[in-house]
């Protein structure tokens, strides 16, 4: 769905690029994250992949569109949709029906589809309740969830999730975690910037950047059984797979690659069933 060529970008005519040289290609349906220290580039790439940005040098073809031809810009847009980290500056309507009217009312979309598709979108997050609510009035994960309603109203084939949960409570985090979750089970493509190493245990494929380079891509478990890698760079590992790895040391004899509970529980059931 989207093909990133040896992508450069500079802030700026002159200066050190902040990408340098990215190849990257993101299948449709495919749910990537990518994580990387503080200032490595990962949100400067993300505005890359809706236009936001336009290449230094190389290419970015969304659905073989290229983004530096500005004719396809409306049409990436509409494709590729963007929720960023602070959910208070998403806010553009006095209601929540209105907010998430905003998006499909710009694509001239006649009046019963738009309202067909606020009432889906509300209603696939869950704030069939706020609908008529001032979106100020909403905790920071229910603002979050009107981001995704949004976007989701503009029925975009990707959705781009730069840190969504960095302002939420652990509550609005599972919320808004769990409507990722159902996204993808729809088929909808995903990349999700995260710092935070338990969300993305769920994911098809991890991308790890370092310096305006991928240093490392693969599976979680492939990605995170390159802990030396990782720690490195500053990055976490999942807490169940941290948990695991202490117990290898220890010399209980587990997978280490383990990354959720529900793994972790049968991983531990099975070595104890063998005790004698
Ligand atoms: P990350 O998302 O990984 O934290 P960013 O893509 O935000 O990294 O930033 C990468 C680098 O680009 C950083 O050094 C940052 O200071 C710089 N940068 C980001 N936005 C701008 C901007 N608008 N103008 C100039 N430099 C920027």
């Amino acid at each position: 769905m989207i093909r990133v060529e040896n992508l450069v970008y500079r802030y700026g005519s002159q200066g050190d690029p902040v990408l340098r040289g990215i190849d990257l290609e993101i299948k449709r349906g495919e749910y990537l994250a990518v994580i990387g220290p503080n200032g490595c580039g990962k949100t400067t790439l993300v505005k890359h992949l809706n236009g936001l940005l336009r290449p230094s040098e190389g290419t970015v073809l969304v659905d073989g569109m290229d983004t530096s031809e500005g004719r396809s810009l409306r049409e990436i847009r509409r494709k590729v949709g963007m929720v960023f980290q602070n959910p208070e500056v998403q806010i553009v309507g006095m209601t929540v029906e209105e907010d998430v009217a905003f998006g499909p009312g710009n694509l001239g979309l006649p009046p019963e589809e738009i309202r067909r598709r606020v009432e889906e979108a509300i209603s696939f997050v869950g704030l069939e309740t706020h609908a008529r609510r001032s979106p100020h009035d909403l905790s920071s994960g229910e603002q979050q969830l009107l981001a995704v309603a949004g976007v989701l109203a503009m029925a975009p084939d990707c959705i781009i999730l730069d840190e969504p949960t960095t302002y939420l409570d652990p509550a609005g985090t599972r919320k808004v975690l769990d409507v990722v979750a159902r996204l993808h089970l729809q088929g909808v493509t995903l990349v999700h910037i995260t710092h935070y190493m338990d969300e993305i245990v769920e994911t098809d494929r991890v991308v790890v950047m370092d310096r305006g380079r991928i240093a490392l891509s693969g599976s979680p478990p492939e990605v995170f059984s390159e802990q030396d890698i990782l720690l490195d760079l500053g990055l976490e590992i999942p807490s169940v797979t941290a948990f695991m790895k202490k117990l290898r040391q220890m010399g209980v004899p587990v997978d280490p690659r383990v990354l959720t509970v529900e793994d972790a529980c049968r991983e531990i059931t099975r070595l104890l069933e063998r005790r004698p």
